[in-house]
């Protein structure tokens, strides 16, 4: 059976993860959250006191480390770091610096990389994050670019940082997500851009529905219906 692979790449709080999230339950095809597997070396690195940008320090930290992806049967992905299940923790506001500065260093890269693509190979995907659709799956039959004004970006990660009880000012969420942005986009090993073969998607205006709207509509329009593959 062909395993179908959707690519959604963008800056943070563009809504990749909860639009990616319900077009899968809508596909019956598996999410996967590439950031959570950078934010769990990120999560190492704070551990341990080491500097994530220190590239020597945390390449040696590397085969240290287990690191899991699991789906529990409400669908969800689980991250274990040694055997501990870390899903919430990796997403403290903290973490989130510590993950894109670990995410700079190739090795970091070149040591996920497998897991990524074995998902894939294994599964239709739809997988979420900033090089899926250049390096992780070139051939991914849809991908998809998305974005928003840094300023929307912002804004929406901020409340969701409050949801889960994290209290920050917009100002420096909003600081946070351009110096994010500027890391991810810069660096030299699998830079954040948009892949030559990649539809543009900005949902800056565009509530939560009319987003989900808009990708369900790419999806349909180059692989059909798939709605219910897993079942
Ligand atoms: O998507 P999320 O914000 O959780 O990702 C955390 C960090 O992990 C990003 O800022 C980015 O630096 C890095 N990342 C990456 N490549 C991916 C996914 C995430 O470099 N495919």
């Amino acid at each position: 059976m062909k395993h179908w692979g959707i690519a959604i790449d963008g800056p943070s709080g563009a809504g990749k993860s909860t639009l990616a999230k319900r077009l899968a339950q809508e596909l019956g095809f598996l999410y996967v959250d590439t950031g959570a597997i950078y934010r769990t070396v990120g999560l190492a690195a704070l551990r341990r006191g080491i500097d994530a940008a220190d590239g020597p320090a945390v390449t040696a930290m590397l085969p240290e480390l287990v690191i899991t992806i699991g789906y529990g049967e409400d669908g969800l992905q689980h991250m274990a770091l040694n055997g501990e299940d870390v899903t919430a923790e990796i997403r403290r506001n903290e973490v989130s610096a510590c993950a894109s500065k670990a995410a700079s260093i190739p090795a970091v890269r070149g040591f996920l990389m497998e897991m990524q693509r074995q998902l894939a190979r294994e599964n239709s995907v739809i997988m979420d994050g900033r090089d899926i659709g250049t390096v992780v799956l070139p051939q991914a039959d849809l991908k998809i670019f998305l974005t928003a004004a840094p300023e929307e970006r912002a804004r929406r990660r901020w409340e969701e940082l409050r949801e889960r009880g994290q209290q920050v000012e917009l100002d420096q969420v909003l600081a946070e997500v351009v110096e994010r942005d500027r890391r991810d986009r810069s660096r030299q090993a699998a830079p954040l851009r948009q892949a030559k073969d990649a539809v543009l998607a900005d949902t800056t205006g565009l509530d939560l529905e009319e987003s989900f709207q808009l990708l369900l509509e790419l999806v349909r329009g180059r692989i059909g219906c798939v709605k219910g593959e897993k079942g």
